[in-house]
């Protein structure tokens, strides 16, 4: 590729609003545009990149065994209501009506859609086992799309179901995908850690998280530097044996009255007890009043977690629940919450004003006779709140496994592969006939990895004050040959035409920097956009049949003898 026949984009400074390195630098570099919020273009050097991702991923799954296939991005809904997630899902499900007014959704993930392609062409054991998978571009709508495409409402996701007439089966294809995705985060060059995660309401035995190794994670690893235990503490805490730490919340000294909850209530409240139900995540308090009982639940959304952590939290909201269901199903709808408890009847939640104002359609949907205490003020409205450390699960803590302590880490989630048994086959009635000539419900595994995301990860992991520093094997080109004088010398154009040809001849994805700029104007250029090896080439080296070779992070340039340039970067 020559430069003057691509499109670069290059920015001075990255939008005020980007918050992570990984954001800023693809935006600066060009890799992408914003759409809308968590929506992006991309552009065609960052495609270059995701593309690269992509195909590495590609490959390892095809040599794994699996087969490529690609499902429709619209679902009807109706798939989402045999399975029962539909309700469940929540907001997160992007839904719509057609001109018929039939439902449709966005698909979020595939399970239902796959499930149904299978249960009406797989019939006997003999077609089994078997493993589809699909790249494709994935909806769901987050509370907080945020961190450019690392948590973005559109994106990539590389996502493989597998189907099984035994659970040993299942657990064998489930070791393939595990060690198939370390070949695969090795092939990238990230540097990640494969840790245990909860099955949460899915059940079933296994599940592994990959995570890139990087501050600006959103989830915490609890690691044992002695042993391989490494799990999202999230998990980690659920078998963690309880601490002071993990003290159940005490009654509430008052409690919010249906109807009649202020915020002078909730505050009371939160002064007594904020500490506690902090310190413990999620927590319900509950207490009797004149025969009723009311609970007052925390929630805890994974992102708001964070800010909880660094006290940004700027204000709570209270909501009453007619009915337990209606609880039930409210929190069905709220990412990471721990919880529920069943109470008897008023149900007052309190949570952090950003869910309330994201989730405030879909209640006043629910319960016309809801109410929240939004747009809270803290410092006028109720007592600055005080910041706990809220994390059940601490450094120097005892690992489960009894081997030594545990370290904290921050991870990024870029793959996930779980055994999801016979949940989604058993609701979609997927089933075959074994040996015998008997039905049975198949067993299923799904694993996903989540491809634009991982450019963002590897960014994170791999960046200087110059820019993005990334591995050849993704990067948009892996060589770059800016030319001293171009336009100028018959001698620096030849020789910089020459090694072009030559590399290209070698399948070296090289780009040839023929802009008639300043040399500092290309040098800050590839560097920011994160060419990992440069060739300059002008009339003094040329002198001496020489070119000058800088590695991306190397100090200072060497002098390469022009024969040796290709061997070099081969
Ligand atoms: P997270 O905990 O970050 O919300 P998830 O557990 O909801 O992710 P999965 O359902 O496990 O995600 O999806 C498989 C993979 O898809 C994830 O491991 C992640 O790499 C990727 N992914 C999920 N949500 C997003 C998103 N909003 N933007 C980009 N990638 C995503
Ligand atoms: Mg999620
Ligand atoms: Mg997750
Ligand atoms: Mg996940």
């Amino acid at each position: 590729m020559r430069t003057t026949q691509f499109f670069f984009t290059t920015l001075k400074e990255a939008p005020a609003d980007a918050e992570v390195i990984s954001q800023k630098m693809m935006l600066r570099a060009g890799y992408i545009k914003r759409a809308a919020a968590g929506i992006y273009t991309w552009m065609p050097l960052g495609l270059r990149v995701l593309r690269k991702v992509e195909n590495i991923v590609r490959e390892e799954m095809n040599a794994a065994g699996a087969l490529e296939l690609l499902m429709p991005a619209v679902q009807p809904f109706e798939l989402w209501e045999e399975s029962g997630r539909g309700p469940a899902y929540g907001p997160e499900l992007l839904r719509f009506k057609d001109r018929h007014q039939r439902d449709f959704v966005i698909g979020p993930t595939h399970e239902e859609v796959i499930t149904d392609v299978v249960r009406r062409d797989v019939k006997s054991y003999r077609q089994l086992p078997i493993h589809l998978y699909q790249i494709q571009t994935k909806f769901r709508d987050e509370i907080r799309p945020r961190f450019g495409v690392m948590r973005g409402r559109e994106f990539l996701m590389k996502d493989g179901y597998s189907f099984h007439t035994s659970f040993d089966d299942l657990v064998r294809e489930y070791g393939n995908m595990y060690a198939t995705y370390g070949r695969i985060f090795n092939r990238l060059g990230l540097k990640f850690r494969a840790v245990a995660a909860d099955t949460g309401s899915i059940g079933g035995d296994g599940s592994h998280e990959f995570h890139v190794l990087a501050d600006s994670g959103e989830d915490d690893i609890a690691f044992c530097p002695d042993s391989d235990y490494a799990a999202n503490v999230e998990l980690a805490e659920a078998v963690a044996p309880a601490t002071p730490r993990a003290a159940a919340a005490q009654p509430m000294a008052k409690v919010a009255t249906p109807g009649k909850t202020s915020c002078a209530d909730v505050a009371a409240f939160l002064t007594v007890d904020l500490a506690k139900i902090v310190k413990t995540i999620a927590v319900v308090a509950e207490q009797e009043d004149g025969g009723k009982k009311f609970a007052l639940l925390l929630l805890r959304a994974d992102h708001e977690l964070n800010e909880i952590k660094a006290g940004k939290i700027a204000a709570l909201g209270a909501f009453r629940f007619a009915s337990d269901s209606e609880v039930q199903e409210y929190l069905g709808c709220v990412p990471g919450f721990i919880g529920p408890v069943a109470v008897d009847r008023d149900k007052v939640a309190v949570f952090a004003d950003r869910t309330v104002a994201a989730m405030s359609d879909f209640v006043c949907g629910a319960n016309e006779a809801g109410y929240h205490l939004s747009g809270v003020n803290f410092g006028r409205d109720l007592p600055e709140p005080e910041v706990f450390d809220i994390r059940n699960v601490v450094a120097g803590d005892p690992s489960p496994d009894g081997k030594g302590v545990l370290g904290i880490c921050r991870g990024i989630e870029v793959g996930h592969i779980f055994q999801l048994r016979s949940k989604y086959a058993k609701a979609l009635n997927c089933t075959f006939l074994d040996e015998n000539g008997k039905s049975q419900v198949m067993e299923m595994g799904c694993y996903g990895i989540g491809v634009s995301r991982i450019v963002g990860a590897a960014i994170e992991q791999g960046n200087d004050d110059k820019g993005i520093v990334l591995p050849p094997a993704i990067a948009p080109f892996a060589v770059c040959i800016v030319p001293m004088g171009y336009h100028k010398s018959e001698a620096v154009k030849a020789a910089a035409d020459q090694l072009y040809a030559d590399l290209k001849q070698q399948g070296i994805d090289v780009v040839l920097d023929d802009r008639n700029e300043r040399p500092g104007v290309m040098f800050a250029d590839m560097e920011l956009i994160g060419i990992p090896h440069r060739v300059v080439i002008g009339e003094r080296g040329l002198k001496d049949g020489q070119f000058e070779y800088k590695g991306r992070t190397d100090a200072e340039a060497t002098m390469v003898a022009q024969g040796d340039i290709v061997g070099l970067l081969q």
